[in-house]
């Protein structure tokens, strides 16, 4: 079976043009109704990555890209929090600890839907979430900067740096408990429909049979770096669905230049050793950026002044785009794409 004939990726075709794309102006203004979230459980895009035994596809990772340009071209609100999702999949497929034969088939069937709050890892050496021991598992302190799916989702899968300096992942269910409470929905440029709150921990209890991880902090951060330095699908997603705004005459030279930064980003990110090539990883992240402004400028400039209107999608998608440049930013990609940014305009030049 060739990758475009996928059954998901039917699936997120049908999800995003019967559903997503039509309501994305007002989802954006409105929020991530409950209602989307059903239908994303009920499509199996929740199991694209999980094991098929435990109800998942399984899916190559091509696959798994495409279903997100897919989704974040249609509604990047939603997109963004079923995405969260995958990586409590993929931390479960990859454990053998109790919690795995607890939760890895409600997730990979889309019985339950699981958010995440470990970004903050990143910035280690400051901890802003600690988990100690306790007699019966672990206490969790501390501030979550940000979670999506406030309300959304059922689970949220918890990250906090021991004493011992490790990482520790827990799932915990995603709802206000003695230990844990969530700020007011943030209001934000773009993406206030991904009810995206934070977290404020004050020695929440964790079982020890809710763990999922617990490895030395450097070994979580030497697999979790090389991920953070590709070109994001939903780059991609979004770019082709600004450029479906523009007369073909003037996004025809965008789109090919797009493919083949596609192409090649993707090909590094299938690439066997994700620990090479990182300079070229970083300029095709920070280039695909360029072209995604491009795009949705484009698009901005196409519909004239009617695109400053909320109900407008240029201008919808121009706000996506500019959450994109700093979804997952590490101090490294951070650098990388600045350092781009001046060496369009040097000095004199
Ligand atoms: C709307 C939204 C929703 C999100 N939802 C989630 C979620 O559900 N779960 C989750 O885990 N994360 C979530 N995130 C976090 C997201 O992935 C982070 O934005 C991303 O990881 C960047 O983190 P940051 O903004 O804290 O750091 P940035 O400011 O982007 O910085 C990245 C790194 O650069 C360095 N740095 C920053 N400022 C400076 C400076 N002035 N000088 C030198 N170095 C500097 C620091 O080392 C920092 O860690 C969300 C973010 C947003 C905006």
């Amino acid at each position: 079976m060739t990758i475009a004939a996928h059954p998901l990726l039917t699936r997120a075709r049908e999800l995003a043009d019967g559903l997503l794309s039509p309501a994305a102006e007002r989802v954006d203004r409105e929020g991530v109704p409950a209602s989307h979230i059903e239908a994303v459980k009920r499509s199996g895009l929740l199991g694209v990555s999980a094991p098929v035994e435990y109800g998942g596809s399984a899916a190559p990772v091509a696959v798994v890209r495409e279903t997100a340009e897919i989704l974040a071209g249609a509604c990047c609100s939603t997109w963004f929090v079923q995405t969260q999702h995958h990586t409590p999949v993929l931390t479960l497929a990859r454990t053998a600890l109790p919690v795995r034969e607890r939760l890895l088939g409600p997730l990979a069937r889309g019985e339950l839907l699981s958010g995440v709050a470990y970004a903050h890892l990143r910035s280690h050496p400051r901890v802003p979430v600690r988990a100690r021991r306790a007699a019966d598992g672990w206490r969790f302190s501390g501030t979550v900067p940000w979670y999506t799916g406030w309300g959304l989702n059922d689970m949220l899968l918890l990250a906090g740096v021991t004493e011992d300096d490790e990482a520790l992942f827990a799932f915990v269910e995603a709802r206000e408990q003695p230990g844990l409470r969530p700020s007011e929905p943030m209001r934000l440029a773009a993406l206030t429909a991904s009810r995206t709150v934070s977290l404020d921990l004050d020695g929440l209890r964790v079982p020890e049979e809710a763990v999922a991880l617990r490895v030395p902090f450097e070994e979580w951060a030497a697999a979790d770096r090389p991920k953070t330095r590709n070109a994001s699908p939903a780059v991609f997603g979004i770019a082709e669905a600004a450029l479906k705004l523009v007369e073909e005459e003037y996004a025809a030279p965008v789109r090919a230049r797009l493919g083949e930064v596609r192409r090649r980003a993707y090909e590094l990110a299938d690439h066997p050793l994700p620990g090479e090539h990182t300079e070229e990883r970083l300029a095709l992240r920070a280039e695909a950026f360029t072209l995604l402004r491009t795009a949705t400028a484009a698009a901005v400039v196409a519909g004239g002044g009617r695109a400053m209107s909320l109900d407008h999608r240029a201008q919808r998608l121009a706000r996506e785009g500019l959450f994109l440049l700093v979804q997952g930013q590490t101090g490294e990609s951070r650098t990388a794409h600045l350092k781009r940014l001046a060496e369009r305009h040097p000095a004199g030049g």
